[in-house]
């Protein structure tokens, strides 16, 4: 990973430096969680403006991080195929530490997975992506809608996001991005409030969790619930 320190967001409507540099991240010497998370959306700044660096991508970085891993953030992101967080973010390999479920939902696995990552790497930040027009999502307030059920497995999907459109009750304007946006933050709080080693992880400042949203139209990513962050 490239930590453009010296780099701001406003910065960042001038030039992005061709070069940046940073002490590579690794187990004894992981960036903050706010140095993280503007890693990660500086990256989204580049890729909006079609200026990637494609960091970490080299042939040499395979042999790099062959030897092992020290992603800087986790990302809970849609299985949908226009929400690559690689690409969306602008990473390479070894960069993030990637779990993907449609509506990113929190199972039991994808809590094993992060709480691995976060333990054995020292990930010092989570990212719960949501998306505009989410799929699973539309398909939780269809099948609701009609009181219709969903074929085979996707009702494990269904049943998991049903609570939130419930949490929610009537919205007036766009149903499918409140619950997008509510899915993401509701997603963030499961994750701090039901596993003890995030949440010990966050008492001791070595992580944030925090919600963000995809807007497939321009490819901007946004903070959603920014007061959770540090709960
Ligand atoms: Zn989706």
């Amino acid at each position: 990973m490239r930590l453009a320190a010296a780099t701001t967001l406003a910065a960042t409507t001038l030039a992005v430096p061709e070069v940046a540099q940073a002490a590579p991240f690794t187990v004894d010497s992981p960036p903050t969680p706010d140095a993280a998370l503007k890693e990660l959306l500086d990256g989204n700044v580049r890729f909006i403006r079609g200026r990637l660096r494609h960091p970490d991508q080299r042939p040499s970085r395979i042999a790099e991080v062959a030897k092992g891993q020290h992603p800087f953030a986790v990302i809970l992101g849609c299985a949908d195929s226009r929400v690559a967080p690689e690409i969306v973010f602008d990473q390479g390999l070894g960069d993030l530490f990637v779990v993907r479920v449609a509506g990113n939902i929190a199972s039991d696995d994808v809590f094993g997975s992060i709480e691995f990552a976060v333990e054995e790497f020292g990930t010092p930040l989570v990212t719960v992506l949501g998306h505009q027009r989410c799929g699973a999502v539309t398909a939780t307030l269809n099948a609701m809608d009609k009181g219709s059920t969903v074929p085979a497995h996707i009702d494990s999907l269904v049943a998991a996001i049903k609570p939130v459109v419930a949490e929610v009750g009537t919205v007036t304007g766009d149903r499918v991005d409140t619950v997008v946006r509510e899915n993401a933050i509701h997603v963030a709080h499961q994750l701090m409030d039901e596993s003890e080693i995030l949440k010990e992880k966050i008492e001791s400042g070595k992580l944030k969790i925090v919600d963000a949203r995809y807007n497939l139209d321009d490819g901007r990513v946004d903070l959603l619930d920014t007061a959770g962050h540090s709960h």
